[in-house]
């Protein structure tokens, strides 16, 4: 693993971090911790800045594998207001030698608006030569259902014709596995890739920030059912604790990969 900050190693694989931009949202207010006496941040103060926000990192992770590169996520997108700020994916793209059309396959691990972004720019497709994918549950909900965002069906609408739904765990290219972890949203999934004996996951949206990871009590209000997501939340840190799986969440600082270490009570997060 890890050759720069932005490129890490899986066997024969390559998965690089594109940094899109940065979103600052007030961390007191969006990750609670229901019957918690007294402000559970304080015990994390050093994960947010001076003004008690949370930072975090808005991009991608381009996976190379054989002749397929293949995007989990697609960003912000050119949004820049006073909260979320886009717009560098297309230079992240390019500081590896990479245009939009060198993309094959993109795999969104679920469709809010910040992971969707560069799928078109004014119902443009930016990533001529790529197959969409997503989970089933997630397009029904955000594209079609009584809870349909208008903003994923006017970003997502003109993919259409390249997209490829799926409703099974399973494998998107070799050594590209999807697995469906709901609750962030009803088709959330967790990508694993792995080669040879080696292995890493892109979990998405599952933790917003690594104390979710260390402690599962936490509720996210972006969480659409709070109560699967902090299920799917634990399970997947009991899996992960004390594997030394390198993790990569979508919003971790700098889109750096990580792991989460089993302890005497209490899990703790290392980058690197
Ligand atoms: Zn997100």
């Amino acid at each position: 693993m890890s050759a720069t900050a932005n490129e890490h190693r899986v066997g024969d694989v390559r998965i690089l971090s594109l940094i899109d931009g940065y979103a600052t949202e007030p961390a007191r207010e969006i990750l609670v911790k229901p019957g918690f006496p007294g402000d559970p941040w304080n015990a994390h103060a050093d994960l947010l800045n001076d003004d008690g926000d949370l930072v975090m990192t808005m991009g991608a992770y381009l996976v190379e594998t054989g002749d397929r590169k293949v995007m989990i996520d697609a960003g912000l997108g050119t949004v820049d207001n006073d909260k979320f700020h886009g717009g560098a994916m297309l230079d992240s793209l390019a500081a590896f030698g990479l245009t939009p059309a060198d993309v094959t396959d993109i795999i969104l691990t679920h469709l809010h608006f910040d992971h969707v972004g560069w799928c078109t720019q004014k119902g443009e497709i930016v990533f001529p030569n790529a197959t969409v994918r997503c989970h089933a549950d997630d397009w029904a909900y955000f594209m079609e259902g009584p809870d349909a965002a208008p903003g994923a069906v006017r970003k997502l609408a003109p993919v259409t014709p390249h997209l490829e739904l799926f409703d099974t765990d399973g494998t998107i290219a070799p050594g590209v596995d999807v697995r469906h972890a709901p609750g962030h949203t009803p088709g959330s999934v967790i990508v694993v890739v792995s080669s040879g004996q080696e292995r890493a996951m892109l979990i998405g949206d599952i933790a917003h920030c690594t104390a979710e990871l260390t402690e599962t009590e936490w509720e996210a209000v972006f969480d659409v059912d709070r109560d699967l997501a902090r299920r799917t939340r634990e399970a997947l840190a009991r899996e992960l604790e004390g594997t030394d799986t390198p993790v990569a969440a979508a919003h971790f600082p700098g889109l750096q990969f990580g792991r989460l270490l089993a302890g005497q009570g209490q899990r703790s997060w290392t980058f690197g």
